[in-house]
């Protein structure tokens, strides 16, 4: 059970993490969760490319160290990256040092790709416990989601996928894409038409 958006009463309950970028402008942020891995990553790239959006990969630690040449891929095309664990850890059921190490684990992966820019957290499934979240945001900026595509999910049929997509964008969202095996389906289907349909509407797909 998921919602495909999260919504203000939420925003307002974690006040501590970033849901969306409200502005005026035409900007969407599109957010990829659990790569980088090679059936996925690099058509995510191309498909990017073809509209010149620019995307924040929230990667897997232990995907990068398994496919580091498909990490500098993301890395060498501007976009930006951030921290999702090294084992895809759920923080409700992992005690507190079992998942900093995990987070910092990951992060050895990321340093170099990430010299200059703030660290980016987003928890998987969206779930940390609360002093997980306090212990984490003294060094990072935790990233959650105002649109959740539903790509993982196998029963969504793709046409729904895309449609509930792009009924929840508005100006400022950050939305949630995976790179990963599970999603491929929907989000072969979805992303194209998605980056088409905003395209011609005149948004543009930045990182922050
Ligand atoms: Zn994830």
């Amino acid at each position: 059970m998921y919602l495909h958006f999260t919504n203000h009463f939420i925003h307002k309950l974690f006040p501590h993490y970033v849901w969306r970028l409200p502005t005026a402008e035409k900007v969407i942020y599109l957010t990829f969760d659990d790569g980088p891995i090679p059936e996925v990553t690099p058509w995510v790239l191309t498909e990017l490319e073809k509209y010149n959006a620019k995307a924040t990969f929230f990667c897997v630690g232990d995907n990068v160290r398994k496919h580091p040449s498909i990490f500098e891929q993301v890395v060498a095309a501007g976009h930006s990256i951030g921290n999702h664990t090294f084992n895809h850890l759920n923080g409700w059921k992992t005690i507190d040092n079992i998942y900093l190490e995990n987070v910092k684990r990951c992060q050895n992966y990321l340093d170099e790709s990430q010299k200059n820019a703030k660290k980016l957290f987003r928890p998987p499934h969206g779930r940390l416990s609360s002093s997980q979240s306090a212990l984490l945001r003294k060094e990072y900026e935790i990233i959650m989601w105002d649109v959740l595509s539903g790509d993982f999910d196998q029963s969504l049929k793709a046409e729904v996928c895309l449609q509930k997509t792009i009924r929840y964008t508005q100006k400022g969202s950050i939305v949630v894409f995976h790179d990963s095996q599970k999603a491929k389906k929907n989000l072969y289907f979805t992303l194209p038409r998605y980056l088409d349909h905003f395209s011609k509407q005149g948004f543009c797909f930045k990182v922050w």
